[in-house]
């Protein structure tokens, strides 16, 4: 055990978990490739959580940080603050939401924390629709709105969640359905739970499940689900933490493969657009932003230096088609880890889009989701120079795979290489 593994034992909590059974200390990085404290440099295929957006050290987001770090790093919303003007206005144009508002947070599970208040305060009802295998965030509030067991450590909350199917396609009762009749029978699911009880103030989902294993249902079910929720007034929230500024290649955002039903009442964003820097928020439609009766305030959100960082970082994703690379390069490897699948006892299904890849894995010959299994290909990945991650419902049996947006064909093929080995030695 090095001696930070051991200092970092004793002063933090026993729940922060780390990944490998002797834990890295990165120490620097460059494009998609990260050093470790030991010298050894590994790519990076999980972007510290699908975080490192565009790539490490890139000079246009150092620089914008250095910039503004170098003027002023901290006044305050009580003033008027141009690079978050900026990014809220370029955020709202892009949200799809018609006269758009943006709040500035520091995290993803704030920026859902403040879309439950208000949907919450709207609507004067603290019920939420949810999903399940669904993950929200670490607060009070966002933990009780986690259909992740292993993600919710308290079943006390200040709301009252309903759990509906359709998050996750080929496991569960309606598995071997057809995706039409999947549908059809989650909307079914909807329309049974709001027979019941008090109406929701709003669904919350995420178009592809992050934490959960990079779920995701038939395209257009939330188009269907949208239907039913305008018939009683309830509020639509896409959390797009994980799946927004074009990860999924085909679409900007991921409520996009739900299109027909015109965008949500509410995004929240956060993880990638500060590249690393702490930004996350919420947009809405002006009429449920300004529902709040009273003053609110985050200190630290939309602060100078992470706005910049963050106009630096989208200025970069589109001008270079970060979403149109995610779509291509992600295509590749996705079809890449399908092939290789086809050929490894250990997994039971590839899935994906654009740059957001999940492996689950299974015990050879059965159905049973192995965690073990997931472990022992994250730690030979790891031998062999690659940086992946975990996720899955109930059991972390699903690799994850999620690299910045500027992958390239050939660190999409050297990765998948390694990738092959790992899952063939399991
Ligand atoms: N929503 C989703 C979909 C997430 O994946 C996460 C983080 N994994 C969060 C919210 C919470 O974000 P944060 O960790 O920044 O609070």
């Amino acid at each position: 055990m090095t001696d930070l593994y051991a200092r970092h034992q004793a002063v933090l909590p026993d729940w922060l978990a780390l990944y490998y059974e002797n834990p890295i200390e990165l120490t620097h990085g460059e494009g998609r490739h990260v050093w470790a404290a030991d010298g050894t440099k590994y790519l990076d295929f999980f972007g510290g959580i699908l975080t490192t957006m565009t790539a490490h050290a890139l000079p246009e987001v150092t620089k914008a940080v250095a910039d503004q770090a170098g003027r002023i790093i901290h006044s305050s919303t009580l003033y008027l603050d141009r690079p978050m003007v900026e990014l809220a206005e370029r955020i709202a144009a892009l949200s799809g939401i018609p006269d758009a508002r943006v709040f500035f947070t520091t995290s993803g599970t704030e920026a859902n924390d403040t879309a439950l208040l208000l949907a919450t305060q709207y609507r004067q009802s603290n019920a939420i629709l949810a999903m399940r295998n669904s993950y929200h965030g670490r607060s009070f509030s966002a933990v009780g709105i986690t259909g992740n067991r292993g993600w919710s450590p308290t079943s006390l909350s200040p709301l009252q969640t309903l759990y509906v199917h359709g998050g996750v396609r080929t496991r569960g009762p309606y598995a071997a359905l057809s995706d039409a009749d999947f549908i059809a029978a989650c909307v079914a699911d909807l329309e049974d739970l709001l027979g019941h009880g008090r109406l929701p103030a709003a669904l919350i989902a995420e178009p592809v499940q992050g934490v959960g294993g990079f779920t995701s249902p038939p395209d257009g079910l939330y188009a269907a689900f949208r239907e039913v929720l305008d018939r009683h007034s309830i509020l639509w929230i896409s959390d797009e933490v994980q799946t927004g500024w074009g990860r999924t290649g085909d679409h900007f955002w991921g409520w996009q493969a739900h299109a027909a039903s015109g965008p949500p009442d509410m995004l929240t964003f956060a993880k990638g657009i500060g590249n690393g820097m702490a930004i996350g928020g919420v947009v809405a439609r002006a009429e449920v932003m300004n529902c709040l009766d009273s003053n609110s305030i985050s200190t630290f959100g939309g602060s100078p230096v992470t706005m910049a960082a963050g106009l630096a970082n989208l200025g970069y994703v589109l001008e270079h088609d970060l979403p149109g690379n995610a779509r291509r390069v992600g295509g590749l490897l996705l079809e890449r880890m399908r092939a290789i699948g086809a050929g490894a006892a250990c997994v039971r299904e590839v899935r994906g889009r654009g740059l957001m890849i999940g492996i689950e894995l299974v015990r050879p010959g059965t159905d049973e989701p192995a965690p073990e299994l997931a472990s022992a290909v994250l730690e030979a990945a790891r031998e062999a120079g690659v940086l992946i991650g975990k996720g899955g419902g109930h059991h972390t049996s699903v690799l994850r795979i999620a690299p910045p947006l500027s992958l390239t064909v050939a660190e999409a093929e050297e990765g998948a290489a390694v990738l092959e080995r790992a899952l063939l030695s399991v």
